[in-house]
């Protein structure tokens, strides 16, 4: 294709939120990048709304918070998951999440969870990835193929709205194309994990001011159950009038056509209310990780490398952490100061992360597939009554550590990671629902106010950060002469509060552009050059 080939350092496949994210990421440190998506780029049915603490905090580094508070679920509106045989039978469980959503501050993160769906999450990413000049979207290009060729990768695009064909030659690619990637295939990698397969439809509703219409209230994830379980779930997209109803079973997958919509609404609701069914797709849920996340110069990121039941609302999330862990990397990489290994660390960090994430998902659902139920679970009778006063304490036992995951949100770790210098201190047994700050090598370094709206996290990002805490921390000349040394950028911000000090356990703390902590000591090491090397993936012999 002589006199068509395009050349970008990285070339993203796909531009749903996590190809999106990556492309602000790496925008804000100023480097070039293309994304190529197949579609026009705006979502028409819902998919993800769940953003954890961690993804806001993303948001807040890339400047859209406020977009994202803004377009998601108003202030005011309960992160409720309410369990009930519909909207005008009985409550069986109801488990509140005051720590999610409106703005009242929380211990652990400048930013509560939000709710802020796909289809205003991604054209606000969109937006702010077209406001770099070193990024460029091309929509309606799908890849077709792609070959690695000596220092660069080679892809063949369709240009669909033209009908024409070109190549785009990258040094780096990024699969963030999804679960149906061809990339992946094509690389030989595999996909691992549970046989578990869920078929389900998603109906897209309008309901305007639904609860105004029964007695339960607002709440943001409904489940109804029946005397076949709980196979109906109604979210809360807006806040205000749009739901996905999600409807489990492969009858309904295998014939979508023949599915009453309708009537599956009006059941749940209990009675006829002001609505509209907007559009109505299926899909099918697996909980899978691929077996590598990187083939030569071709990353895996997002649903390209791992799938999950989004029962814990965590697939998005996994991928933006993806990205945000590329992001760094990549750009350090071309920028020449990030070392020859550093890539390599990708996998080994995000893999346990997604691996572990994947393992939560599968256990949250296999809790509410295996639920007991009770012919008379929906009936106003006394053994209705009784299964509905067990399935509740059950419900409240089982689930709390389904939708409460700030754990899994905020205390992933990278331990073991080949750019991290571990120092002898064990990591505790991590919990998916509790998060406890540390900044033991590998954790995201904790958050604490500096002032009013300035958090310790809007110190991190670009380049590394040297944090020196308390009044006697030692001033760390030797460590920035070898960042110099090595040209590796490096910011030293001095704390003197004694609770940060406290807080960050250690009086010199080095975190990385994505906010992780990358060494910590009371003293400057030794030998700084090879802590510096370590950390910028210089250190062959910490890969092998
Ligand atoms: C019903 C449902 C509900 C969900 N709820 C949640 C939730 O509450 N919280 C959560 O965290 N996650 C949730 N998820 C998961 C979440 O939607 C995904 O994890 C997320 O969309 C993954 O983003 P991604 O960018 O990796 O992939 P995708 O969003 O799938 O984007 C991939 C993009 O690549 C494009 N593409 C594919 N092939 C090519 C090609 N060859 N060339 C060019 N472009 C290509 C596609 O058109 C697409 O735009 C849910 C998923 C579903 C299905």
């Amino acid at each position: 294709m002589p006199g068509s080939r395009l050349e970008t350092p990285v070339l993203i496949v796909g531009g749903g939120p996590v190809g999106l994210a990556l492309a602000c990421d790496l925008g804000l440190r100023g480097i070039s990048c293309l994304l190529i998506e197949q579609d026009e780029g705006l979502p028409d049915h819902p998919r993800a709304t769940a953003l954890n603490s961690r993804s806001m905090e993303f948001m807040r580094r890339w400047g859209v918070a406020e977009a994202v508070h803004a377009a998601g679920t108003p202030d005011d509106f309960p992160h409720t998951a309410l369990y009930c045989t519909s909207f005008t039978g009985y409550e069986i469980a109801r488990i509140e999440r005051p720590s999610h959503g409106g703005r009242e501050p929380i211990k652990q993160s400048p930013e509560r969870p939000q709710r802020c769906n796909q289809l205003f999450l991604d054209p606000i990413l969109t937006k702010l990835a077209r406001s770099f000049d070193s990024v460029q979207l091309r929509h309606r290009c799908r890849l077709e193929s792609v070959s690695e060729a000596g220092d660069h990768v080679i892809a063949t695009v369709h240009d669909r709205a033209n009908d024409r064909r070109f190549e785009i030659a990258a040094s780096y690619l990024v699969d963030c194309s999804g679960g149906r990637s061809v990339i992946r295939p094509a690389l030989g990698i595999e996909m691992s994990g549970s046989p578990y397969v869920g078929y389900f439809l998603s109906i897209f509703v309008r309901a305007p001011d639904l609860w105004t219409h029964h007695a339960m209230g607002k709440a943001a994830l409904v489940t109804f159950v029946d005397s076949n379980g709980l196979w109906r779930n109604l979210i809360s997209l807006d806040g205000r009038e749009l739901y996905r109803f999600g409807v489990t079973g492969k009858q309904y997958y295998d014939a979508p056509d023949q599915v009453d919509a309708e009537g599956f609404f009006r059941q749940v609701v209990g009675k006829d209310v002001p609505h509209q069914i907007l559009s109505v797709r299926r899909w099918m849920a697996r909980n899978v990780v691929a077996d590598r996340y990187r083939h030569g110069r071709i990353f895996l990121a997002g649903d390209a490398a791992h799938l999950n039941h989004p029962a814990a609302g965590l697939g998005l999330n996994t991928g933006l952490g993806d990205a945000v862990d590329l992001g760094w990397k990549l750009s350090a990489v071309i920028a020449g100061w990030g070392g020859a290994r550093l890539l390599d660390s990708y996998e080994p960090e995000r893999r346990p992360v997604g691996i572990r994430n994947i393992g939560h998902a599968g256990l949250s659902h296999d809790n509410e597939r295996q639920q007991a139920t009770h012919p008379e679970i929906a009936m106003n009778t006394a053994a209705g009554a009784e299964a509905r006063r067990k399935m509740g304490e059950d419900l409240v036992r089982i689930q709390t550590g389904r939708v409460i995951t700030d754990g899994l949100a905020l205390g992933y770790q990278y331990t073991p990671s080949p750019i991290v210098c571990g120092d002898g201190v064990a990591p505790r047994p991590a919990s998916t629902v509790e998060y406890q700050p540390t900044t033991l090598p590998g954790s995201r370094a904790p958050h604490a106010w500096l002032s009013a709206a300035r958090s310790a996290l809007d110190l991190f990002g670009n380049g590394f950060t040297l944090l020196r805490l308390g009044s006697g921390a030692p001033q760390p000349s030797m460590m920035e002469r070898a960042f110099s040394e090595r040209a590796v950028p490096l910011n030293t911000v001095s704390i003197a509060d004694p609770t940060i000090a406290a807080l960050y356990e250690r009086r010199l703390v080095l975190v990385r552009p994505d906010g992780h902590v990358a060494w910590r000591d009371d003293v400057e090491p030794a030998d700084p050059l090879s802590v510096v090397d370590h950390v910028r993936g210089a250190d062959a012999a910490a890969f092998n």
